[in-house]
């Protein structure tokens, strides 16, 4: 049987704590709450990892958080030997909030990546410390220089991110909305969410259910450290943090 997690980093991705109730405990061991602040690994960006604390201040070290048989089943895996809570037991709820910060850093600037660079999205993965976005594009004309530039325009201009939800049929109206070559943002739930960078959307819009900060000035300095040549049409884009080495 699949759960239903209410997704509370989907109203506001800065919710570092919180408290959720536990529906069950698979056969192994993975903890499935009413609701969570815990990011499950999808689209590229990792799930979090924190802390569950019992009623009785015990605590339940959170190694990974995934989905389950559907999207919307959100389970955190314990770390090997943790105690298990009850069903029906209510946790406290806190995740290691520098990491994620730097993934809601490293997603942001992902987006911001793909404005400067229009090509169809062939591959991400979201880090902690470097990510990558790889691009169906023939020629690299755009220089790790230049790109790097663009992006810290578009970091200092300091945009504002939020989310809208629009119907599925509003985005097969607008099929540009999405940027990825092979995969379409699930379709037949009736809404999909669109991230928006820029007041109006001027920057951008795109289907994501990820956690982003709330201003681009919030990804702080960045740079492109390579731009890779994978196959004869596809480039590999690795955004760092801090400035360019010299
Ligand atoms: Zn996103």
């Amino acid at each position: 049987m699949a759960f239903a997690t209410e997704t509370l980093f989907r109203e506001d991705a800065y919710r570092a704590t919180g408290e959720g109730k536990v529906v069950a405990v698979n056969e192994r061991g993975g903890i499935i709450l009413d609701r969570t602040i815990f990011y499950a690994t999808s689209g590229g960006q990792p799930g979090d990892t924190g802390v569950l604390t019992r009623a009785d201040g015990s605590k339940i070290a959170v190694e990974a958080t995934i989905t389950g048989e559907n999207k919307d089943e959100i389970i955190h895996l314990p770390a090997p030997g943790a105690l298990l809570p009850d069903i029906g037991e209510t946790l406290g709820l806190s995740i290691d909030w520098p990491r994620r910060l730097k993934l809601m850093r490293m997603h942001t600037a992902c987006h911001l990546l793909t404005v400067i660079c229009p090509f169809p999205i062939t591959g991400a993965a979201v880090g902690e410390e470097e990510s990558r976005v790889d691009f169906d594009m023939p020629d690299a004309d755009l220089t790790k220089e230049a790109a790097s530039a663009r992006l810290m325009e578009l970091v200092t201009a300091d945009h504002p991110v939020f989310t809208r939800w629009i119907t599925d049929e509003e985005l097969a109206a607008n099929p540009g909305l999405v940027k990825s070559k092979n995969v379409r943002p699930p379709a037949g739930t009736g809404r999909i969410r669109l991230v928006c960078i820029g007041e109006g959307e001027a920057v951008d819009s795109q289907p994501c259910g990820g956690t982003h900060v709330a201003r681009t000035g919030e990804v702080g300095e960045i740079h492109i450290g390579k731009i890779e040549k994978k196959g004869r049409e596809n480039r590999r884009f690795r955004i760092r943090f801090g400035p360019a080495p010299a």
